[in-house]
């Protein structure tokens, strides 16, 4: 499988392979590093008590890299839940240089509009990609393991199936977050993910021998799962190996205690 994600010299991770096939096209995610604020680096979130000054300008910093300015950044109150909103040019601006204007209660976006730069933050939870080269239509989606076992994959494939989207057109990307390897859960996340598998089979979640009822979890199989079983292709179907545990490149909620900054995924048309 080939990496999707490639560290440009700015310091971005970029979707090369769609930015390549499609000029105009700005997608990726950032890293931890080149920024000020309480984190010691890049945090991109306002909710997590970082100076709002310093937040600002690591993220007016990324716009320029980015090639789409922030007061056309559109940003989310984040709730670890699956409603998705479809926004417009007119929507540039909310949530882009402070918290209060943002989507309430969303975790994912998309539009088929230029000149606005759709963004979420993490630090763990899975960016999850849309693209479909024959509508333009691009969208992304923030999934842990709520969002994650609540589909919120598969709700944006069938939003976009409703909208006039062919299933063989659409690609996703599954991008930067913890592993399989560096991810335990406990009983209650592996129950609530079984509706998905008629079978029983969870071949995304594997037994810790040393601990009773524990897992290690892997949220990209299973959000791959998740889009195979809401007729993705899997040719189309991308996923990183990049680890926000495992890389010292990235923030990361577990490894860092709790206490972190956060990354940002993006994706936008350019004007
Ligand atoms: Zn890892």
């Amino acid at each position: 499988m080939v990496e999707p994600f490639k560290k440009s010299v700015d310091g971005l991770y970029r979707i090369e392979r769609w930015e390549k096939k499609s000029p105009g096209l700005t997608a990726g995610f950032t890293s931890k590093h080149g920024g000020s604020g309480s984190f010691n680096g890049l945090n991109m979130a306002f909710h997590v008590n970082d100076d709002p000054l310093a937040v600002q300008q690591n993220r007016m910093r990324m716009g320029d890299k980015m090639g789409i300015q922030v007061r056309q950044w559109v940003g989310c109150d984040q709730t670890h839940g699956t409603h998705i909103e479809q926004v417009s040019k007119e929507d540039g601006g909310r949530g882009a240089l402070d918290y209060d204007s943002a989507l309430t209660s969303t975790d994912g976006l998309y539009t088929n509009d230029q000149g606005i730069l759709l963004t979420l933050c993490y630090a763990d939870c899975v960016p999850l990609y849309f693209y479909d080269q024959s509508s333009k239509r691009i969208g992304s989606a923030h999934a842990g393991w709520k969002g994650s076992v609540g589909g919120i994959g598969s709700a944006m494939i069938e939003k976009w199936e409703k909208q006039g989207s062919r299933l063989e057109d659409i690609e996703v990307v599954i991008g930067p977050s913890i592993c399989g390897d560096c991810y335990k859960v406990g009983k209650m996340v592996v129950d609530k993910a079984e509706k998905w598998y008629s079978d029983y089979e969870i071949k995304s979640f594997l037994p810790d021998s040393d601990e009773p009822d524990t897992f290690y979890f892997s949220l990209q199989n299973f959000n791959k799962d998740i889009f195979l079983k809401a007729g993705v292709l899997e040719e189309n179907i991308y996923i990183t190996r990049l680890c926000t545990s495992c890389s010292p490149d990235f923030f990361s909620y577990r490894r860092d205690g709790g206490h972190t900054g956060r990354m940002m995924s993006y994706i936008g048309w350019k004007e």
